[in-house]
């Protein structure tokens, strides 16, 4: 498994790859990785001949006040999970790489980024946009592979992949959970063993939502409050938004009867969890 520190040494590899003609899937990460990570890599393996793994706490996505100084790392157990998983690169750039004095350029979506996590996170997507352009113009592969646990941000690199004409197959894997349904996520390391518990709430409220949603005719405001409540009745949870949406546009929906997306994010003590999940998916 070769380990690329630079810009151009993984632009590098990359290309000689590609004169071998060898096909590239990537996984970009941030690191800390679990099997949720390790999932998107076992989708990528098969597909390519190369399978390329980033690890970049990209500092662009990141708000005032959220946790980018305290962001788990444990380099050593990632290349450990990577090389099993048949990674054959780890791109490990650093800010100064990837933003160089001077860096003035954005990506920017004008209408998916409005809806769910983006009205709580204002600057999140449009550096989530921004340094996955870069990465996929570095890595150049011609498969990448994300989470549909951050859902918004998949619908967000679908699209940018469409508008800014990039070549590259997008997969979404599915979320991968902890036995009692949390999803997985490097942020659940911040949880103590109550919050932990309390955590338990997201999934449950989406198993809670299905259930109501087949069983009568709520509609999607009286249902949110329900959600609410319920999510509420767990010690220190704040529920940030609850909302029943488009799969596609993410604009709000009041008809539950089709295709629904519910996403939620959810304080857990200070710690921000999302799950979502999509019901009735083959109703249209
Ligand atoms: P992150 O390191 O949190 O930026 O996530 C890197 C990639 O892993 C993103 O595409 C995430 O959506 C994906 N991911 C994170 N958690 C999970 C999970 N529990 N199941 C599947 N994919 C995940």
């Amino acid at each position: 498994m070769d380990i690329l520190k630079t810009k151009s040494d993984m632009q590098e590899w990359s290309i000689r790859k590609k004169k071998q003609g060898k096909t590239i899937g990537f996984v970009p990460t941030m690191g800390f990785l679990h099997q949720g990570h390790v999932s998107l890599m076992d989708i990528g393996r098969p597909l390519c001949d190369e399978l390329v793994l980033s690890i970049f706490v990209n500092p662009t996505q990141f708000g005032a006040g959220e946790d980018l100084d305290t962001y788990p790392s444990d380099i050593d157990n990632d290349l450990h999970l990577a090389e099993n998983a048949g990674v054959t690169a780890v791109f490990l750039p650093n800010k100064d790489h990837i933003y160089p004095a001077g860096f003035q350029t954005e990506v920017k979506l004008m209408s998916l980024p409005n809806y769910l996590c983006g009205k709580f996170r204002p600057v999140h997507f449009a550096g989530v946009a921004t340094v996955v352009t870069k990465l996929f113009n570095i890595v150049m592969p011609d498969v990448a592979v994300f989470g549909q646990k951050d859902y918004q941000q998949l619908q967000i690199i679908h699209q940018l992949t469409e508008d800014l004409d990039f070549r590259i197959q997008i997969i979404g894997g599915k979320i991968i959970r902890e036995a009692d349904g949390l999803a997985m996520s490097s942020r659940n390391a911040y949880l103590t063993e109550h919050q932990r518990q309390s955590a338990l709430s997201l999934y449950q409220s989406i198993q809670k939502a299905e259930k109501l949603i087949s069983e009568s005719n709520m509609d999607s405001k009286e249902l949110s409050q329900r959600i609410t409540d319920f999510i509420h009745s767990f010690d220190e949870t704040q529920v940030e938004y609850i909302q029943f949406c488009h799969p596609q546009t993410l604009e709000e929906t009041s008809d539950l009867s089709g295709p629904v997306l519910m996403a939620l994010a959810v304080k857990v003590g200070t710690t921000r969890l999302i799950d979502n999940a999509v019901f009735n998916p083959h109703i249209s």
